[in-house]
């Protein structure tokens, strides 16, 4: 899938042990964070010299509650965001030019990508479709021998960089970029961040775009600070940084956190460090573990290399609906959402034993329940009347505050307790046998078509695309060809029947 493919990482030596012990609370580990420049919006320019230097938006048409998921470097000077609506988009910069997602396009660019850092080292872990952190702890140049003496755990002793580690780490982030330039094209940049944690590595590398090259180390390392500031890389320690960040440049700060954060003097990242956990629940729960972490520099996680990483817990799908929806309409788009669940649930060896639903709405919070059974959920219909079953027992009784009128704004669903296929011990009865069949063969059309191609006629009037990997952003461009299929799944809409 990525690279060299899912498999080939069992044919790579031993990683050396991530983490050598600790120093400044941060370890003495060394991690890349790269992450692509305005991506989806470069990719279109790089396969369009026409966009090349143009303000462009990558996203649905404006009029629907289409979001922009990407903008140029010409479209975000102008005041163009991540995540604004195209409406919004269109009215701040008129000669804005909307362009349709596609994600094809963008997955085999993000092949690419993975392909070259996993050249560079084979601990290359996948944060979204354009971010990865790579671990590159062992100098390719020093022995094994070497390396270990060099690296051993040491938590009170300093351990010495030596000029020439600092130069190999700066020659391999400008190899990497030459690596990109060559094979990606010169309009697609990334921006580097290099440091001892994923968390600052990210935050090093969000604080210089386009095209940046951070290093951002503890406080008592500023003598290796200056050291690649002799090289002329932009480098600083983390007290120099954090005074000048602001909160808000936090991955997952939001503008309603963020609000509260300066409502209680908390400005920049320097000032999160004041507070202790104790201070900050109050102000930001149930975040304030995470953020008093962040306050400190800390992030002992390692880097999960994709060959590695543990099966989800829970696999789940929402849906923001083009205008506010009443329950008693939201069969189609329960079952749109069922058949996305069901195919990655399927996809990756599981059956479920737990659906959580939540519906959000617009001038409310909104209204979650769970379902728990004693056998599986497997199937796509299995999923849909078990979140139908949930609305339909909470809209029967008086004392839940939601009816089949209740407009909703964001549908989501949720499965978890993931049991291995294998390990489930299955019905032997016809009629689920009959529909495990049919399911499968709906996941073989699907895999070798696409998700498009063949779908519930309960769903079909559900008409939008998913970006792939990582992100979370919704669209609604128009369906190509459609096959519908009328199967028994016609039963479900209405009420459950139970
Ligand atoms: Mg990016």
């Amino acid at each position: 899938m990525w690279g060299r493919g899912l498999d080939s990482g069992k044919d790579y030596p031993q990683p050396v042990r991530s983490v050598f012990g600790y120093r400044d609370g941060m370890g003495n580990r060394w991690i890349l964070h790269v992450d692509m420049n305005c991506y989806f919006a470069s990719v279109e320019q790089q396969c369009n010299p026409a966009l090349r230097g143009r303000p462009i938006g990558v996203g649905g048409k404006p009029g629907t509650r289409s979001v922009i998921a990407a903008a140029s470097r010409e479209a975000k000077v102008r005041g163009v965001k991540t995540a604004m609506s195209s409406w919004e988009a269109m009215r701040i910069c008129p000669e804005l030019i909307i362009v349709e997602p596609d994600y094809r396009k963008y997955q085999a660019y993000s092949e690419r990508l993975f392909g070259i850092l996993e050249s560079i080292s084979p601990q290359l872990e996948i944060f979204s479709i354009d971010e990865a952190f790579v671990e590159v702890t062992q100098p390719q140049h020093c022995t094994q021998n070497d390396a270990e003496s060099t690296l051993r755990p040491s938590a009170n002793t300093p351990v010495d960089v030596s000029p020439l580690e600092v130069s190999w780490l700066t020659a391999t982030v400008q190899r990497i970029k030459t690596l990109l330039h060559t094979h990606l094209g010169a309009v697609l940049t990334a921006s580097i961040g290099l440091s001892r944690s994923k968390r600052l590595a990210k935050l090093a590398s969000e604080s210089q775009k386009p095209n940046g090259f951070t290093v951002l180390l503890g406080d008592k390392e500023a003598e290796l600070v200056a050291r690649f500031q002799s090289l002329g890389v932009r480098a600083f320690t983390r007290a120099a940084l954090y005074a000048v960040t602001p909160v808000e440049e936090l991955a997952g700060i939001g503008s309603r956190l963020g609000r509260r954060l300066r409502g209680s003097g908390i400005h920049t990242l320097a000032d999160l460090a004041t507070r202790s956990l104790d201070e900050l629940r109050p102000i930001v729960f149930p975040y304030e573990r995470e953020l008093y972490l962040v306050g400190r520099g800390l992030d002992p996680s390692p880097v999960v290399p994709y060959w590695r990483a543990l099966p989800e817990q829970s696999i789940g799908h929402q849906y923001t609906l083009p205008s506010d929806t009443a329950v008693v309409d939201l069969p189609p788009t329960l079952m749109w959402l069922a058949e996305r669940v069901g195919q990655r649930l399927r996809a990756q060896g599981f059956v479920a034993k737990h659906l959580s639903l939540y519906l959000r709405q617009t001038h409310a919070t909104g209204w979650g329940s769970g379902y728990r059974t004693s056998t599986y959920l497997e199937s796509d219909t299995a999923l849909y009347k078990a979140a139908w079953y949930l609305i339909h027992t909470a809209c029967e009784d008086p004392l839940v505050p939601l009816s089949y009128v209740t407009p909703i704004r964001m549908p989501s669903l949720t499965v978890s307790e993931l049991v291995p296929t294998r390990a489930a011990s299955r019905s032997f009865l016809a009629a689920d046998q009959r529909s495990q069949a049919l399911t499968r063969a709906l996941d073989a059309i699907r895999n070798r078509y696409g998700n498009q191609s063949i779908r519930s006629g309960l769903s079909t009037t559900v008409h939008h695309h998913v970006i792939p990997d990582g992100r979370r952003k919704r669209f609604t461009p128009d369906l190509t060809a459609t096959a519908v299929v009328h199967s028994d799944y016609g039963l479900c809409s209405g009420r459950m029947e139970s």
